[in-house]
């Protein structure tokens, strides 16, 4: 007797021949003339219905199966009569693995908000929606191993749990074996790290790139894709407290190329998604288009979940300065309306609102947005030579090699940038903006023996989840989201 998974059950031709199906029971049916049961093993986003004929079961074993009962089902694999499959299992023997007490079993056949599905976020795989973003999820993260690999990169694991805290990407948590009430103190009242389980203070890690930079400079093409933390509090509908960065770091890179593989490495991955998870990206198109009808006409998107994928990966994304993305903003509606909450001059750090217009309403396509000011982005970027200038020849203040990929719905999806090898230019860098050589110490060894030119840039993983599912909140494109005042697990 086999055991498949239904996935492969449902590709199987019917022969009468004998199978087992174990998963977990989404509906039951009675009629008149048989019971239905239909079976889902998270294999697919398909159910496979079994079918037992009056009196087959026991009244006993009938009351057992349940929505959300697990059971391993015996039977023979027929051409279904009903719509909608090819085959199903007449059944011959069934065995209640576990029951699910209807009165208590929270996901019953109906349609649950997501907001609810939150709060059971540890049942709600088993629902359509989750399963399928789940198993997008699987591709994705499968489909970036297979670009890198297949580019030349080696994977690097960097440090977790890490001492650097001079990256400035966002707040740390800390990590202590100490007593968090009553932590040795030196002399001086400050607490003593030199007892800690390091003997100095440590952090979870922001971001790899640091360590990552090291890599490439001995490896060639590196990328780290691991977990990252940030304690930062902002209560979006983009940030996670705990989140999966892909950074990969290229040795003899500069920004050109750097774009180029940026945006070579999305349209691929999103590819292969379209290639190899068909069913679940209709399942969700589906989804979004019932979500639509409720929304004012105006605001109805124009493509579907799926056209929106293949049109991003069949169009050149926009390649524009950042001064030159000002210029538009400054002359757009929304500015001249006042209806930008944040006021657009050269300088600002762009708001999502800001990248949002270039992207949805200016160019209607992903935009890679690069030179960025010096004083908005973190000191290893490379400076460049000259200021930046305007389409009317005014003069701004000193920008670096910078550049962000913006995506529709998302904003930044990527932020990257060529790094800054002349040892000089970083170390006076360093020192104004407060970062002690010192602390970093090993980063600017890479400097020092056998610099090079390099780049790189990190996609946050749950952001890239979140445009290919066409979902709305990245808490429903990580299986267990932590978010401020949020740690179920
Ligand atoms: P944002 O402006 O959206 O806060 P960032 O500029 O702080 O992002 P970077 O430090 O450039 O982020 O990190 C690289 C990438 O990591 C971002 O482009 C984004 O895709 C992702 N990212 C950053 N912060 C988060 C977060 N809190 N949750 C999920 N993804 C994140
Ligand atoms: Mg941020
Ligand atoms: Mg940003
Ligand atoms: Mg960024």
């Amino acid at each position: 007797m086999s055991y498949l998974p239904i996935k492969q059950l449902l590709q199987t031709a019917p022969a009468s021949q004998t199978v087992t199906v174990k998963g977990w029971v989404r509906t039951k049916r009675e009629s008149k003339n048989a019971v239905f049961i239909a079976i889902n093993d998270g294999s697919t986003i398909h159910n496979i219905q079994a079918v037992a004929e009056p009196g087959q079961l026991s009244e006993e074993t009938l009351k057992l199966i349940t929505t959300g009962s697990c059971l391993a089902v015996e039977g023979n694999l027929i051409e279904s009569l009903g719509s909608g499959q090819a085959v199903e299992v007449k059944v011959v023997n069934v065995t209640v693995y576990g029951t699910a007490d209807p009165e208590k079993y929270p996901l019953q056949p109906k349609k649950h908000s997501l907001e609810f599905l939150r709060e059971i976020a540890h049942l709600r795989p088993r629902t359509n929606t989750f399963s399928a973003i789940l198993r997008i999820r699987h591709a994705l993260a499968f489909a970036v191993h297979k670009y890198f690999n297949d580019n030349g990169f080696y994977y690097l694991n960097t440090p977790i749990v890490t001492a650097s805290d001079a990256e400035g990407a966002g707040e740390m948590f800390r990590v202590t074996t100490l007593d968090p009430i009553n932590p040795p103190r030196t002399e001086d009242g400050k607490v003593d790290y030199s007892q800690d389980f390091f003997g100095r203070e440590t952090n979870l890690t922001v971001s790899g790139q640091l360590e990552g930079e090291l890599g490439a400079m001995a490896l060639g093409k590196i990328y780290t894709f691991g977990p990252t933390f940030r304690a930062e509090n902002s209560n979006t509908t983009r940030h996670l407290a705990e989140f999966w960065m892909i950074e990969p770091e290229m040795a003899f890179f500069e920004l050109e190329d750097n774009m180029n593989l940026a945006e070579d490495f999305v349209k691929t991955v999103i590819r292969y998604a379209l290639d190899h998870c068909a069913d679940d990206l209709a399942f969700l198109e589906n989804r979004l288009k019932e979500e639509e009808k409720n929304k004012k006409k105006e605001e109805q998107s124009d493509m579907t979940l799926i056209e929106k994928l293949r049109f991003v990966v069949d169009n050149d994304f926009v390649r524009l300065k950042y001064t030159d993305a000002i210029d538009i903003l400054l002359n757009s509606k929304p500015a001249k309306k006042g209806q930008f909450q944040y006021e657009v001059a050269w300088g600002i750090d762009l708001q999502s609102e800001h990248e949002r217009y270039l992207v949805e309403k200016h160019f209607k396509k992903p935009v890679i947005l690069t030179n960025y000011p010096r004083a908005i982005k973190a000191f290893y970027m490379k400076q460049d030579e000259e200021p930046a200038t305007n389409a009317r020849g005014e003069v701004f203040g000193p920008t670096v090699r910078a550049m962000d990929v913006l995506f529709p719905g998302i904003g930044e999806i990527i932020g990257g940038s060529q790094r800054e090898e002349n040892l000089d230019k970083l170390v006076t860098r360093m020192e104004e903006v407060g970062i002690e050589p010192e602390a970093i110490w090993w980063y600017l060894d890479t400097r020092r023996f056998g610099t090079a030119p390099h780049a790189g840039f990190g996609l946050g993983f749950e952001r890239l989840v979140l445009f290919v599912t066409g979902m709305g909140n990245i808490r429903d494109v990580i299986p267990f989201p932590r978010t401020p005042k949020s740690a179920e697990f």
